[in-house]
């Protein structure tokens, strides 16, 4: 009972939290900051192109659009963040069988604001370049995965059209190694905003000379070998979210030229499904082919 109470509970919560964020613009409103983040990335989009025969509204720009909001606010509502505020009571519980109260291992929370911010963006990158070779290197994950890869043009918003079963590999591998340095599901507002900043940067179809930057932070110019649909490598390249430096440290990096018209996707993407519907529910079922 008390596990179907923390869901009602943290259901309710989250739909006051989503209807409070439409109705009260404030400077902590991730609805605004999503909205206000994509217009800017559109507007670079529209003033200096770095595909300029890329039509302004391009295929799946729609459909996109429409993942930005459900992977962003929609999915947690629908329960998402109901189902793992459960699964964090569970885990506590189970812990708490073995005399464990508390997964802390560092005790982040008495450093400064700032170095605390660092942490966590660079650790959770860290585990999140982990996790995206793992959506690559799984067969079953691949078939999630290829919802993102299924862009044949791109744009900022392809940045969160993914399958929403990434949602929860993401947080149930990135819950440990976070809750072990002090770090709970609540967010770190800024550095949220800075990784959907970066995300949406490295879709876009612009062209910014990051110059020696370039070894640190993602980038369009990298990202789009990314989703190259002829590379040399079965299980992907150019693995990073927010920074490059993982795939240069680790050997990753993949840019042999420059990538503008390079066609996108994967083989066999001519047999995936364009719409919606079939995209949500695809790779739940097994499917014949596992080729990337
Ligand atoms: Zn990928
Ligand atoms: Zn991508």
């Amino acid at each position: 009972m008390e596990y179907i109470d923390i869901f009602i509970t943290s259901f309710k919560d989250y739909a006051r939290y989503v209807g409070n964020e439409v109705i009260n613009p404030h400077w902590g409103n991730y609805l605004y900051w999503l909205i206000g983040i994509s217009l800017f990335f559109y507007a670079l989009e529209l003033i200096m192109p770095w595909r300029k025969n890329q039509p302004k509204i391009r295929k799946d720009f729609w459909l996109d659009a429409f993942y930005m909001f459900f992977n962003f606010f929609l999915f947690s509502l629908v329960g998402y963040y109901a189902v793992s505020n459960v699964f964090v009571e569970l885990f506590n519980d189970f812990l708490a069988l073995f005399g464990i109260e508390n997964l802390v291992a560092i005790e982040i929370n008495t450093w400064p604001v700032w170095a605390q911010l660092l942490t966590l963006f660079l650790v959770r990158d860290f585990i999140h370049w982990n996790v995206h070779r793992l959506l690559h290197a799984v067969p079953a994950l691949w078939e999630f995965h290829k919802v993102h890869h299924s862009v044949e043009q791109m744009g900022f918003a392809a940045h969160l059209r993914f399958h929403w079963m990434e949602t929860i590999v993401y947080r149930t591998i990135e819950y440990i190694p976070l809750a072990m340095i002090g770090f709970g599901i609540q967010e770190f507002l800024l550095v949220h905003l800075f990784a959907l900043a970066i995300g949406h940067f490295n879709h876009s179809n612009i062209k910014v000379p990051l110059g020696p930057l370039k070894y640190i932070f993602n980038n369009p110019q990298m990202h789009i070998w990314h989703h190259a649909k002829h590379i040399p490598s079965k299980t992907g390249v150019n693995f990073g979210i927010s920074l490059s430096i993982w795939d240069y440290i680790f050997g990753t990096h993949y840019i042999p030229k420059e990538g503008r018209d390079e066609p996108l996707g994967f083989d066999g993407m001519d047999k995936f499904p364009e719409n919606l519907k079939d995209q949500l529910i695809y790779g739940l079922k097994p499917h014949k082919e596992n080729s990337k």
